[in-house]
Formats: C-alpha cells, structure tokens, sequence
C-alpha cells in the first residue's frame, strides 16, 4: 500500500540574506533603476476551489446535537463564496490579501527569505529559537532605536511590521523611526470572469480526524523541517470530498474546476532581482501551480497564474500627462519576450525541493493522512509512517522530476512510543477563517 501525506517540507537553507536598510529604495518617488507599473493576470482554476464569504449572513450555524457535558455542538456552514457587491450584483472574487499570501510564501521559499508569520510555535511545539534557522522575521529597528539589519528580499517587496520592536527603541528616536515598511506591492481582488457554476453545498471531510500533524513530521527534534506546500490532487468528485457534519468540519460551496479569474498587481521600485523573483514566482515553470482558499490537504484550490500584461512606467510618468514615453505596455509576442527577459532577472530559479511539491503531474495515486488507530500499534500509520515524510531532497533525481514513480519510501517498522496527546481540533487555515468569522459575527 503507498500513499502520500497531503504536505511535504521545503527544506530551509542556512543564511537569509538581508540589504542594508538604506539601500532599499524607498515609497516617496520612482528611483533609478528600478522598475513601475501594472501587471494584469488571469487566475485560471484547476480543481475546485472555496474561499469563503465570512459575512454573518452567510454563515449558518447548524446544532447538531450535544457533547457528553451537555453544551451543544455547531457545525458551520459556509453559504457563499466570496464576493463584492456590484450594483447590487454579486462579483465573485478571491480576495486580494489571499493572492499575496500565497505569493508570498512561494517567493519566501524561492528566495530563501524569513518566515515571515512563522514565530517558533507550531501546535504546541516550541521549536529552538536558533537564528542558524533563520526563520525569524527580519527586524526594521534594532535595539537601540537605529534601523536593524537590513530586511530579506520577501519583506522589502511585500513589506513587513515589527511592532514589537518599537519598545526597545529611545523614545525621541521612536516618534522618528517607521516601524513598519509597507512593502512595494499592491494585489486587487481576482475578479471571477466566467459563469459562475458552483457544488451544492456540502461538509468537507474532516481534516483534523484523527490528527493530521504529528510531531515527527513536522520536527527534527526541536527543528523544524522546512517550509509547508501542499501537494496538487487531480479534481476529486464530491463524494470523495464529503464528510459527515461535525463540530470539527465545515460545509462548504465550491466553485467548479476551469474557472477563470483576472486580478492586477501594482508594483514601485522593484530592483531587478525583485522584479525577476515576483515573476518567476507568479507565473510558475510549465507543470507546476499555485493552491489557494480551504481544502487545501483534500485537494482543493489548485490554481495556474498566467501574466496577460506588463505596464511599465518611467518616472517622466508623474513629470507629464502626454508623454508617450512614460508608460510601456508589453502584450503579445512583446509579452512572452518582455516575460522572459524578466524572469532572467531572478537568477537562482526555483529550488527542487518546492518544484517537487508544486508538481501537478505528481504521480501520486492517493494523498491522505495516516490513519490512527490508538489500539493497535502495528495497525497506527502514524507509528509506522514514521519516516513517512522524507523531505523532498532526499527524493531522487526520478521522483523529482515525476517520471511516474511515487516517491515514497518502503517504511520502516519500527514502533516507536506511542503519541497519545489529546486529539486537537486546529485545522491550520480553516481555523484561521473561522476564527475570522466569528470575528466579524460579534
Ligand atoms: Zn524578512
């Protein structure tokens, strides 16, 4: 029997490279070689896919009976995808601080950056605090009030906030000193273009049954093992999705596959290197894809970024209104070569262990969780699988590149000492949603 886990790890290379502060252009004029305008893309969707609508009217809670201490137990049901009201229309969309929260954190894993929202806990595990990790995030101020380090490439494009710091710094320098760098890029809602043709609502699969992390396969011993991707599925039949209705799960109302978007990103002052890296990280190698919005571990959100457009402005573009000059616009065989031209300016590509995640043709037949089974340890996939999840570079050369091999290794049988911490409910960004929703129903 083979199988995979839904995740596997980018591996985290030492050292993440940091610019000194003052050599990052700043927001207040188009600098000198450095690179202004528009890209307008198209999102088109590969598998189903659901981002929520986190409006209290299209959020119902549904009682579904009580636990042994007598309080009632709700299952949620997600009653809408997201949208913008339009003449009292619904536009469809996914929103735009989703988009750039996956782009970013491919980017992150392209480019070897901190772990930007990543503060040392996961689940419970603390793990070491190790700056050979380099996971933390990148520090605007320093100590004593002065600008800290420099910040990685991911925070000088997509920016960053260190709250925290302002505390140590002089209260005189303080008032002074930006704490926060508001990044250089700007995501609209992906606009929905095609019909909109949804699933009848239905209750996702629960994720979180029996667990789906476990600590051997998230750590080496106190260390992480690496950036989180999830792996593409082909586009499963609901019935292979739904689950019964718990506390635990959520209902939801897919978008069918095929779906086509179309968004805009506003970029000022990207040096080369950073306009080279959003490129590459946009508009992915041939084979491989995005993966956005809930479900992600049973499949959902796989996605393919195409860039239709390049505007690039010159600074003479703030100087006068009718020249010419000012704005560049890049679209057809321009287009693939202007593409190309930029991708180029990212030298270091893509690193395979991300490639091997981000692969749509994976050869994998089946991805689930282990199953547990606390009785029985010769019978717990948990137990057995415990070297489940090699990280993706200790895949061979076959198994990256996908010639049809699944790329999991014979387990070895070796019971370890059972795990038998209380089950947890946390559902990684389905958690995340809902804690939202519940946000906004107060
Ligand atoms: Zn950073």
């Amino acid at each position: 029997m083979s199988f995979a886990n839904p995740y596997n790890f980018v591996k985290i290379d030492n050292g993440v490279e940091r610019s000194n502060i003052h050599n990052t252009v700043f927001h207040n004029k188009i600098q000198e070689n450095t690179y202004t305008g528009v890209l307008k893309c198209t999102l088109k969707t590969l598998t189903k896919i659901f981002t929520p609508s986190t409006l209290p009217e299209d959020i119902e809670e549904k009682n579904i009976g009580k636990d042994k201490n007598g309080r009632p137990r709700i299952h949620y049901m997600f009653k809408s995808f997201y949208y913008l009201k339009k003449d009292k229309q619904k536009q469809y969309a996914i929103p735009g601080s989703s988009l750039k929260g996956v782009i970013r954190s491919v980017a992150e894993a392209i480019s070897n950056s901190c772990m930007h929202v990543f503060d040392g806990k996961y689940k419970n595990i603390s793990y070491k605090n190790s700056d050979a990790l380099h996971k933390d995030s990148c520090i605007f101020i320093g100590e004593h009030g002065n600008l800290a380090e420099g910040v990685c490439i991911c925070c000088s494009m997509f920016g960053m906030a260190n709250a925290k710091d302002t505390k140590k710094a002089p209260e005189s320098e303080n008032k002074l000193l930006p704490n926060a760098f508001k990044g250089k890029m700007s995501f609209s809602d992906a606009l929905l273009q095609s019909t909109p043709s949804f699933e009848t609502i239905f209750s996702l699969k629960e994720l979180s049954s029996p667990k789906p992390y476990h600590k051997t396969f998230y750590a080496d011993r106190q260390t992480i093992k690496g950036r989180k991707f999830y792996y593409h599925h082909s586009d499963h039949d609901v019935k292979d999705l739904k689950g019964e209705e718990t506390h635990r799960n959520r209902s939801v109302i897919p978008l069918k596959k095929d779906a086509l978007f179309e968004f805009t990103i506003s970029y000022e002052n990207l040096t080369e290197e950073e306009y080279g890296l959003l490129l590459t990280t946009l508009e992915l190698e041939s084979g491989l894809a995005h993966k956005i919005g809930m479900g992600k571990p049973l499949g959902l959100g796989s996605c393919e970024i195409v860039v239709t457009e390049i505007r690039e402005f010159s600074k003479n573009r703030y100087l006068s209104i009718s020249n010419a000059s000012a704005c560049k616009l890049f679209s057809n065989d321009a287009l693939k070569e202007r593409k190309e031209t930029i991708k180029g300016l990212w030298e270091n590509g893509i690193p395979n262990d991300l490639k091997c995640i981000l692969r749509l043709n994976n050869g994998f037949t089946v991805i689930r969780y282990p199953k547990k089974d606390t009785r029985d340890q010769s019978n717990d996939e948990f137990t057995i699988y415990k070297n489940l999840h090699p990280p993706c570079s200790s895949f061979s050369d076959d198994e990256k590149t996908g010639e049809g091999i699944v790329a999991f290794h014979t387990p070895q049988i070796k019971p370890e000492k059972s795990h038998r911490k209380k089950p947890s409910h946390a559902v990684g960004s389905l958690a995340d949603v809902f804690k939202e929703a519940i946000k906004n129903k107060k």
